[in-house]
């Protein structure tokens, strides 16, 4: 969707899927649906048809004209393992990140249970190389924890986790397997408040396990006056590649 990206944790989005449906809490206020709705109807444009799910074949080659390196979050306005995205789509999806080698993805869902099933099975071709990160979004103890445990039963070669809006404390989770953790507040109207304990908590979980860690941001209502300084530095490691 676009060569550059203000999101703090990667250079560039790409969006062959548009739409998709709430599926947990970490999805009241998703920004993705705020954006897709306000151009419903708007003849011509992407978000024509609102968040409704569509695929967009046109789209797949998009990373292989970027010549440059960059960081792509696939999907950041999508859920790529959506049941409405037909199983070959995804591994059109994956062939496109195979062969533009030179670019490192970033691809995060919450459909977790599809996520283990085809990283096992047709989309394990694209476990094995450290340029394609696979991740689950985890925001509390009920719906994000059996997602890590999904994710660490793949063959994965870089896993990850975007801790985003962590909504409680995550108690005595375990991270084992996972390369890198992203950990950041929700912002915008309404937003839910993130405690400071919460995220002392990962950030030491982490320290103990050698786990590259990412504070994104504190968010709140006016997320730039919050900052994301956390223990007076950033905290903006990326996962140590093989
Ligand atoms: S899974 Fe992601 S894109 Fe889909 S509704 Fe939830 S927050 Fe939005």
């Amino acid at each position: 969707m676009a060569e550059r990206s203000n999101i703090e944790w990667t250079d560039a989005t790409w969006n062959p899927v548009r739409g998709c449906s709430k599926i947990s809490p970490g999805c009241k206020h998703c920004y993705a649906q705020t954006f897709a709705e306000r151009f419903r109807g708007v003849p011509g444009h992407p978000y024509e048809q609102g968040f409704d799910l569509r695929v967009v074949p046109a789209k797949l080659e998009e990373p292989l004209k970027w010549k440059t390196p960059k960081k792509i979050f696939v999907n950041s306005m999508s859920d790529l393992f959506h049941p409405q995205v037909p199983d070959d789509f995804i591994v059109d999806v994956a062939n496109v990140m195979m062969k533009g080698n030179w670019h490192q993805y970033q691809v995060l869902t919450k459909r977790s249970e599809r996520l283990r099933g085809l990283l096992n099975s047709k989309l394990r071709f694209a476990t094995t190389s450290s340029h394609i990160w696979w991740g689950v979004s985890v925001e509390d103890k009920k719906h994000g924890l059996p997602r890590i445990k999904d994710l660490r039963d793949t063959p994965a070669a870089i896993k990850f986790l975007s801790i985003e809006p962590l909504l409680e404390s995550l108690g005595e989770v375990s991270l084992l397997g996972i390369d890198w953790v992203i950990v950041g507040g929700e912002s915008g109207w309404g937003a839910r408040k993130l405690e400071e304990e919460w995220v002392q908590e990962v950030l030491a979980k982490c320290r103990v396990q050698n786990i590259s860690f990412f504070f994104k941001q504190w968010g709140g209502t006016r997320k730039k006056l919050n900052g994301r300084l956390l223990n007076g530095r950033t905290y903006d490691e990326l996962p140590v590649l093989q």
